[in-house]
């Protein structure tokens, strides 16, 4: 039997964190919690911490650290808070894989401090590497570190490429569910609200992805992804409309052969695989039925409806800092939707005005990356601003 891996889960009470300790409930022998953070949910983090009893807890929000410290005072947990000390955290000894569950730019720091730190890497957490995917790649190069993938296109294409990882691969097709106005055109997006892009069809996510998926941009952040990922070139990365989600993304190999995962859309596959890997553990996951979907579709994303994806496209295309800009006009634009201050099509005339006037640098280091970031929020919000 194998020692037990020691897991830091950041982002311990959102939509992945919650199904990862969920996937450790299910194999005690297996996974231990050695870290766990979150950024605001207090309650939920001292409960998870109660029932793991992990070395060592962040709370993100310095506001609620005593709070989390009284109500842990009387078990053996370290306690900490702040952005910096979920940083450092991941450096601990006893720690050999790092969940990455953050959400957007926030991921990318504490990302950097756990390679250095020779940690391998379970990575849901796709801005990191659309950000600043060269330097990661790179850097867990030099450090011997994996990069496991818990996106589900991403992993798809990991579990597809296993056995297969001498083989050169001729393209993938990462497959879209089209999200909830797949279909649909400008003249309706051009209205439509808040609640309506908060209802994704096939997956329950976070608040942030859900915007993404409904824009397509989280298609175009995850086209970047792929590329750092699988080390390919732009134009072997190709989308597919795929309304049923079943599909999770396909590997086309040099003889022709194209390989593809299935299954019913569960978060809990990908991320128990990324931990697991190369095991496949046993689970109780409803499986997927074939007499219950009759049809499985395919279709070309529209661009032109859907600009997001190819502004992603775009920024990809131009390298350098130019997608950490994309990534960081759209978190400020999904905010602001979110917030009810920008219509739904205005969110990527945001993105490709700040993607214009945008400084480029060809080849950034770390800092560059996080002046870039600030520098592109800043623009973004005055923008925003000067339109409202
Ligand atoms: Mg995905």
């Amino acid at each position: 039997m194998t020692a037990t891996k020691r897991v830091a889960l950041l982002g311990s009470t959102g939509s992945i964190g919650t199904q990862t300790l969920d996937v450790i409930r299910q194999h005690p022998e297996k996974f231990g919690v050695e870290v766990l953070t979150a950024q605001n949910n207090c309650d939920l983090l001292i409960q998870q911490a109660l029932e793991f009893i992990p070395n060592a807890v962040v709370i993100g929000n310095e506001a609620n650290y005593s709070k989390v410290k009284e109500a842990l005072a009387s078990v053996p947990i370290k306690v900490f808070a702040g952005q910096k000390a979920i940083a450092q955290v991941v450096e601990m000894e006893t720690i050999d894989v790092v969940l990455t569950a953050l959400v957007g730019y926030s991921g990318l720091i504490p990302t950097v401090h756990a390679i250095r730190a020779g940690k391998q890497i379970a990575l849901a957490n796709k801005e990191t590497l659309v950000v600043a995917g060269e330097l990661i790649t790179a850097l867990a190069k030099q450090h011997g570190v994996n990069i496991y993938p818990i996106d589900s296109e991403h992993s798809a294409i990991f579990q597809c490429l296993v056995g297969e990882f001498h083989n050169p691969i001729e393209k993938i097709i990462l497959t879209a569910s089209g999200g909830p106005f797949l279909g649909k055109d400008r003249a309706y997006l051009e209205s439509v609200t808040r609640e309506q892009a908060l209802k994704h069809p096939n997956w329950d996510m976070g608040a942030k992805i859900t915007i993404d998926s409904a824009s397509m941009m989280n298609k175009g952040l995850e086209v970047i992804e792929a590329k750092w990922l699988f080390g390919l070139k732009i134009e072997q990365i190709e989308v597919v409309v795929h309304p049923q989600s079943i599909v999770h993304s396909l590997v086309q190999f040099e003889d022709g052969s194209i390989k593809a995962q299935l299954g019913l859309p569960d978060m809990r596959i990908p991320i128990q695989f990324a931990l697991s890997y190369p095991e496949r553990l046993k689970s109780n996951f409803e499986r997927f039925n074939f007499t219950n979907y009759p049809q499985l579709t395919f279709e070309q994303p529209d661009l032109k409806t859907f600009r997001n994806l190819q502004l992603a496209y775009d920024a990809l295309a131009a390298g350098g800092n130019a997608p950490c800009v994309l990534n960081a006009a759209n978190e400020i634009a999904v905010d602001a939707f979110l917030n009810k201050q920008l219509g739904f099509l205005e969110m990527s005339d945001l993105i490709e005005e700040t993607l214009t006037r945008s400084d480029f640098i060809a080849r950034p280091q770390l800092e560059d990356y996080i002046e870039t970031d600030r520098k592109a929020r800043e623009f973004t919000k005055n923008l925003l601003k000067s339109t409202n």
